[in-house]
């Protein structure tokens, strides 16, 4: 079976559901993949004698595994296409495959197109990318190669799955050749990826995007500026904050109990009143009601404190801002929010 513009390995899944003789399975998708969703369902109940209910709930990455609830439907195997899983965040309920979805686009063109850069400043590049493209960091190095260009792939912590691979939470395979290099070369779309590891790393980003050919350096910088300004204000504005909603995600891959513990017990030294708060999807219509909190900290997602701030009415934090906040950090060490290895 053929989805448009993906290689996914439904051989894998078909082989799978015969050879654990699976008969109800759960079948996650991101939201990108939705749309075709009636065909795989189609394809693998003809292929197989499962039966697929479909997850509806989003899923925003391997971190997301909808275990718990469907335990009630007697799922015996759930499949999440479009990620590759996090090997610490195993799931303990019911067997879980993962099946990414590697991009077919071609990245040749805006890899040419980035190598005057490069080349400019004889930079020593490290390679990332995201579970979508990263199937091509292998070509991609050779590339550089054949220009007289070093590059290096790093190794992630137990979180992450494959070699060069990055998450919106996780930088830690960049990290592991940040001294061996100048800047980091990330393959992808989006803006969040590339932007993290700058905020993280604290290195130079070449982000190419095969999908709009385009190469991001300085429109990165001033995004990290916007961002860093923009988080210093939430910061500053919290001076005076008193009472704090503890934001603790329930999905398998974001539960950080031990650090909502550690913010409670350090809030309270400081005189400060906490509240933990667990939701499996933090949105802001449901944080609206608890009007008499000043800030949230989010240990959940990162993301949901940088990329959501705006739809949240009330201002909320990553730890390391909240530690800023506090005084036990400098501004100095700002960096984004990580979820590492467990
Ligand atoms: S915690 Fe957030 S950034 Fe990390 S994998 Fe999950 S959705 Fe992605």
């Amino acid at each position: 079976m053929e989805i448009q513009g993906y290689s996914i390995d439904f051989e894998k899944i078909i082989k799978t559901i015969k050879k654990g003789k699976y008969k109800k399975i759960a079948l996650q998708l991101p939201e990108g993949l939705k749309i075709y969703s009636s065909r795989i369902i189609d394809f693998l109940e003809k292929k197989t004698d499962a039966l697929i209910i479909l997850s509806a709930d989003p899923c925003f990455g391997a971190c997301d595994i909808a275990n718990y609830e469907l335990k009630n439907l007697d799922i015996d195997l759930i499949i999440q296409i479009g990620h590759t899983s996090i090997p610490d965040s195993e799931n303990y309920w019911i067997p879980t495959l993962f099946i990414n979805a590697e991009s077919k686009i071609e990245v040749l063109k805006v890899l040419k197109k980035s190598i005057p850069i490069i080349k400019e400043k004889g930079l020593i590049i490290g390679l990332v990318s995201t579970s979508q493209h990263i199937h091509t960091l292998g070509y991609i190095q050779k590339f550089l190669s054949e220009n007289n260009l070093k590059s290096f792939i790093g190794k992630g912590d137990n979180r992450i799955s494959l070699k060069g691979q990055i998450l919106g939470c996780n930088f830690s395979a960049a990290e592991s050749i940040a001294e061996k290099v100048d800047a980091f070369l990330y393959i992808g779309s989006g803006n969040f990826h590339p932007l993290g590891l700058l905020l993280t790393i604290k290195k130079p980003v070449i982000a190419i995007d095969p999908y709009s050919n385009n190469v991001k350096v300085k429109e990165l910088e001033e995004l990290k500026n916007q961002i860093l300004r923009q988080r210093h204000g939430v910061i500053v504005s919290l001076k005076d904050a008193e009472k704090f909603g503890i934001l603790i995600g329930t999905k398998r891959g974001q539960q950080r109990i031990d650090l909502a513990n550690n913010i409670k017990n350090v809030l309270k030294s400081k005189n400060k009143k906490s509240y933990m708060i667990a939701a499996n999807n933090f949105m802001s219509e449901i944080l609206e009601g608890y009007r008499d909190i000043d800030c949230f900290i989010s240990t959940a997602c990162p993301r949901i404190a940088i990329d959501d701030y705006l739809q949240y009415k009330k201002p909320i934090i990553t730890p390391i801002e909240l530690e800023i906040l506090i005084g036990k950090k400098k501004w100095a060490d700002y960096k984004l929010d990580e979820i590492t290895s467990i």
